[in-house]
């Protein structure tokens, strides 16, 4: 063998069968072999177990889409890089021409536009409604005939929480999918629910760190082996690395999501205290509207606190720009606190109807708890408030 041709032919080391690496490999990979053509169609026929292009499955990413699976109690996962991704993939992949979507006002600022947009585009209609509105609800799912509805809950920003078990019955009374975006409820909760398909940002909890970006879609049944298909099809997959480092996060998870979570309460019960503060969304917190039903349907309430000043948005202003151990940026549920001042709590694009029921306020300000001591995260918030009269 010449040199040119060893290089592109590395020698295999030794990989005894009865001596297996505790951690899975990182198979940053595209493609695999079969010793025969046969075994090759077989393979993309979907007869025989296997690999053959890392856009179709990689190991590495499988593993992480089973250990979610798992978590959320369904059948099978589908991964892809980004939350945003998985969710215009899903409506991409479950609608058609002439189709009715249901979504909220309270929801995630990409989801709506997303649904009125982009679906919008390929004459895919939509009605929004506000996610408390149980009454019009079932008269928009009587009225027309859905093809979908997608919700949160706890939902982005307000933490306000979805009558899940209502709003699945309601859909299957009317032939009408659920997807639930269950990011802010993390990977362990609402399984018990007849949700159709979950969404996740794999960006937010999965590793903690804000080192990675990613989306998953978890399910059972046809509407999860068509979503798998055609995300398939559109080619976003997610990196193998990407996929290896929230395996690895995921073995935190617990750890990470119950501490924030009481960190976020401690937050919340002093911030509920506090002069300078109107109302404080909290699903834990027991004077919160949401709590009994937030109570029914979860064990954690999570790490995102919004809190209404009684100032308004230039005291929200001042609020964060004098706190020191809160990141002013996107994102949630990273190990750090981050916080998000009322001029950038969206609904810009709301009519004045739908923008009260979103029910993001002049001096709404959106808090991530992470693993600091909430001593000083308290103290923090004291001295910006103090700063910012
Ligand atoms: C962050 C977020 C997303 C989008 O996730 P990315 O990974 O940032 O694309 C979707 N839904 C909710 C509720 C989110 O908070």
């Amino acid at each position: 063998m010449k040199d040119e041709t060893r290089v592109n032919h590395p020698p295999l080391p030794p990989q005894p069968s009865d001596n297996q690496s505790l951690l899975f490999p990182i198979y940053e990979n595209v493609k695999w072999e079969f010793e025969t053509v046969d075994e090759s169609l077989r393979m993309i026929r979907g007869e025989r177990e296997g690999y053959f292009y890392s856009r179709v499955a990689n190991p590495t990413v499988r593993q992480l889409e089973l250990l979610l699976a798992g978590l959320q109690r369904r059948e099978d996962c589908v991964t892809c890089a980004s939350g945003v991704n998985a969710i215009a993939q899903t409506l991409l992949a479950l609608t058609q021409t002439n189709d009715q979507v249901l979504h909220f006002a309270e929801g995630y600022a990409p989801t709506r536009q997303l649904t009125r947009n982009l679906l919008g585009r390929y004459g895919v209609r939509s009605t929004m409604l506000s996610i408390e509105d149980h009454v019009g609800i079932e008269r928009a799912l009587a009225g027309t005939p859905t093809k979908l509805v997608i919700f949160e809950s706890p939902t982005n920003p307000v933490t306000k929480i979805a009558d899940i078990a209502v709003i699945t019955r309601l859909a299957r009374q009317y032939g009408a999918l659920t997807v639930l975006d269950n990011t802010f409820a993390g990977f362990h909760q609402h399984g018990k629910f007849e949700v159709d398909l979950f969404v996740h940002s794999l960006t937010k909890f999965a590793t903690g760190a804000g080192d990675v970006m990613g989306g998953a879609v978890i399910g059972s049944g046809e509407p999860i082996r068509k979503v798998r298909a055609e995300f398939r099809a559109l080619g976003s997959q997610l990196d193998p690395h990407s996929a290896s480092l929230m395996v690895r996060g995921m073995k935190t998870y617990f750890v990470r999501y119950r501490t924030q979570s009481a960190h976020a309460l401690a937050v919340a019960e002093w911030l509920a205290a506090r002069p300078e503060v109107e109302n404080v969304r909290y699903p834990g917190l027991t004077s919160s509207r949401f709590h009994a039903l937030a109570r029914a349907q979860m064990q954690d309430f999570g790490c995102v606190v919004t809190f209404d000043l009684r100032a308004g948005a230039e005291a929200g202003r001042r609020v964060t720009e004098a706190l020191t151990l809160f990141a002013h940026t996107a994102s949630l549920g990273s190990t750090e606190s981050l916080i998000v001042p009322p001029q950038m709590m969206g609904g810009r694009e709301l009519n004045p109807e739908e923008r009260e029921w979103s029910d993001i306020r002049a001096g709404s300000i959106r808090l991530s708890i992470g693993l600091e001591d909430p001593h000083d995260l308290i103290a923090d918030l004291e001295r910006a408030f103090a700063a910012a009269r």
